[in-house]
């Protein structure tokens, strides 16, 4: 490890030039020193002896001739028990701890470690001495919260090693040795429950990456039955302001089928994220009762922080992710925005003078992001355990144009796509995703056919929907019109949901699968109505009808008796299932 120093040579923003002394890397952490404060940096340009950094923090104060440390070091991330349950800013610097430190004001270089260093942790050894070991293999475990939680060989560990000695079974902190390693050289080498990885370079020790075939469950209708996600796989939900991405995020992550939920809250607006901290703590989990707060962890870098740590803010939630993915745990991180983040991309390529591509985004936007998405994935672990990483992020386009850099660059590298509309959110349409627009490569908790079928209608009714804004109701025939009639019901009932009643929010794969067969003998009926008019009130009932059953129970008695009321309309509308929609059925 190098420890080099240098002097400021010029300040533009965040974009500081040092001239060096010695060898300094890219990507390099560093410090700024002002008025005996650290300020941290990170090497991003390193031309001759001038060593362009970005500092991550307010930069007013930074003059020529400052001192500025190199630690030698990449900007990493403290891996260990105790990361669950924690608010970080993009640094991982435990945002409660600072408010202690520093009141409600941060100041400049106040940071504080990642993990607690106090406290105890009851270890298990689960390794004996002698036995060979690789990085991402364990050796012990400490209970965290609901889970267990492994604790590795450091994932930067190259080769193999034997164990020499390890702790007893008791309670130590994040930073004792419980174990000594031995390398192939004969070297000891000490490790401790915390590790630290460098958040920019993808975490690797896992067997073999599996293709993701298995539905990620979010209890969300539109997205399970229509345009589901993997696990393992990534979705982006890009959508106007306003048009329901951090609603969609916070429902998706109280109510999806994975084992903990990072949030990155990336450059969206302070008064959001306060929402989300005020709000999370407060949540039981629906699926075991207890703090919502156990099995998650947010990050959060607001719009009103610098903005050079956002970038920092998505790496380091990733590679908190890929940790817990190691364990054999299934993870969601969700993102929000991804836009912001490309404008912090953007905004340091300006300053460093960097040939703009589009939108004056960097030419490298495209990679970066993809980069990002790739470390998304299903993997077989070396305990023959599988974990997963599922990554979603929000985009934001200025003005809802989905032509846009960001969007397109992250439309090429994701397996599904929910396009939200600002027209279905401006008729209180929610969740607004379009079905129109939106897509995925996953498969769904429904039969591919039966989402087809219904999917079809969509289409169908959606251009007699605009026709008939030209040619009026009149001018509509009255099969076309009870085909736009059907597809409006199959979006109220089903598309649209409730985020804010806890039994429509959360629906499950086998009420999904009921729920559309039911659906399907609706759609794929013909009835016997005499004029638009009583198709209109026949269409209205049963649409009534459905949407009072998403309130009910599954299974309950209050359901099996609207499930008859259905059936009862039906009958009464003298329903003939038609061919296709048997065959379907079968
Ligand atoms: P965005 O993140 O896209 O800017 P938000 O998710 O903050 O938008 O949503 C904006 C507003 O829209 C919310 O404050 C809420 O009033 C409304 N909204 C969004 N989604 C829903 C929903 N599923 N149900 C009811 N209201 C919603
Ligand atoms: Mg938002």
């Amino acid at each position: 490890m190098t420890e080099n120093k240098g002097k400021v040579v010029s300040v533009n923003g965040n974009l500081v030039s040092v001239r060096f002394e010695g060898t300094v890397s890219l990507n390099e952490i560093c410090c700024v020193i002002v008025d005996g404060t650290k300020l941290k940096s990170e090497v991003i340009r390193v031309r001759g002896d001038i060593a362009q950094i970005q500092v991550y923090e307010m930069t007013n104060g930074i003059k020529f001739g400052d001192e500025v440390e190199f630690t030698g070091e990449m900007l990493s991330a403290q891996l260990g028990p105790g990361l669950l349950g924690q608010i970080y800013d993009g640094l991982q610097n435990p945002l409660p701890v600072l408010a202690e430190q520093a009141g409600w004001f941060l100041e400049r270089g106040v940071y504080a470690d990642g993990l607690n260093a106090e406290k105890k942790w009851e270890f298990t050894p689960t390794a004996q001495i002698g036995d060979t070991l690789r990085a991402g293999e364990y050796i012990g475990t400490v209970p965290e919260g609901p889970f267990t939680h492994k604790i590795f060989v450091p994932f930067n560990l190259l080769g193999n090693y034997t164990l020499k000695s390890i702790a007893a079974k008791g309670e130590y902190t994040v930073n004792e040795t419980i174990a000594v390693l031995t390398d192939d050289r004969g070297r000891d080498i000490p490790i401790s429950m915390s590790f630290r990885w460098p958040v920019k370079r993808a975490v690797k020790s896992y067997t073999e990456r599996l293709a993701p075939s298995e539905t990620m469950e979010t209890k969300v209708r539109v997205i399970d039955s229509f345009f589901p996600v993997a696990k393992g796989g990534t979705y982006c939900t890009p959508g106007p302001f306003g048009a329901g991405k951090t609603v969609l995020q916070h429902t998706t992550s109280k109510y999806a089928d994975v084992d903990i939920v990072i949030i990155a809250a990336c450059g969206e607006r302070a008064g959001e994220v306060v929402e989300t901290l005020t709000e999370f703590p407060e949540l039981t989990d629906p699926k075991t009762g207890r703090s919502l707060m156990e099995r998650t962890i947010i990050i959060c870098n607001t719009s009103s922080m610098p903005v050079a740590s956002r970038e920092a803010s998505v790496y380091t939630s990733v590679t908190l992710a890929e940790y817990y993915r190691q364990m054999g745990l299934h993870v969601l991180l969700l993102a929000d925005s991804t836009s912001r983040w490309a404008q912090a991309l953007r905004e340091m390529s300006g300053r460093l003078e960097e040939i703009p591509g589009e939108e004056a985004f960097p030419a490298y936007l495209e990679s970066y992001i993809a980069a990002f998405y790739e470390r998304a994935g299903y993997v077989l672990l070396p305990d023959g355990s599988k974990g997963s990483v599922t990554i979603g992020g929000t985009v934001s386009p200025a003005g809802g144009n989905f032509e846009e850099p960001v969007t397109q660059a992250t439309l090429k590298v994701v397996g599904a796509f929910h396009g939200l509309s600002r027209e279905r959110s401006d008729a209180r349409k929610y969740p607004s995703i379009d079905a129109v627009i939106s897509w995925s490569k996953y498969k769904g908790v429904t039969q591919a056919e039966k989402s087809d079928y219904c999917k079809n209608i969509l289409l169908r009714g959606d251009e007699i929907g605009s026709m008939m804004k030209v040619v009026g109701e009149e001018g509509t025939s009255l099969a076309d019109y009870v085909t736009y009639l059907k597809s409006e019901m199959l979006d109220a009932v089903y598309l649209q949901q409730n985020s804010f009643d806890t039994t429509d929010a959360n629906c499950g794969k086998e009420r999904q699968r009921y729920v559309t067969d039911k659906l399907i003998r609706v759609l794929g009926s013909e009835f016997a109505l005499a004029d638009k008019d009583s198709a209109r009130s026949f269409f209205n009932r049963m649409r009534q009808e459905f949407l009072d059953w998403n309130y009910t129970e599954y299974e309950s008695d209050a359901f099996a008796k609207l499930e008859a009321e259905i059936d009862a309309i039906y009958a009464d509308g003298q329903g003939n299932l038609s061919h296709e929609a048997e065959l379907l059925l079968m």
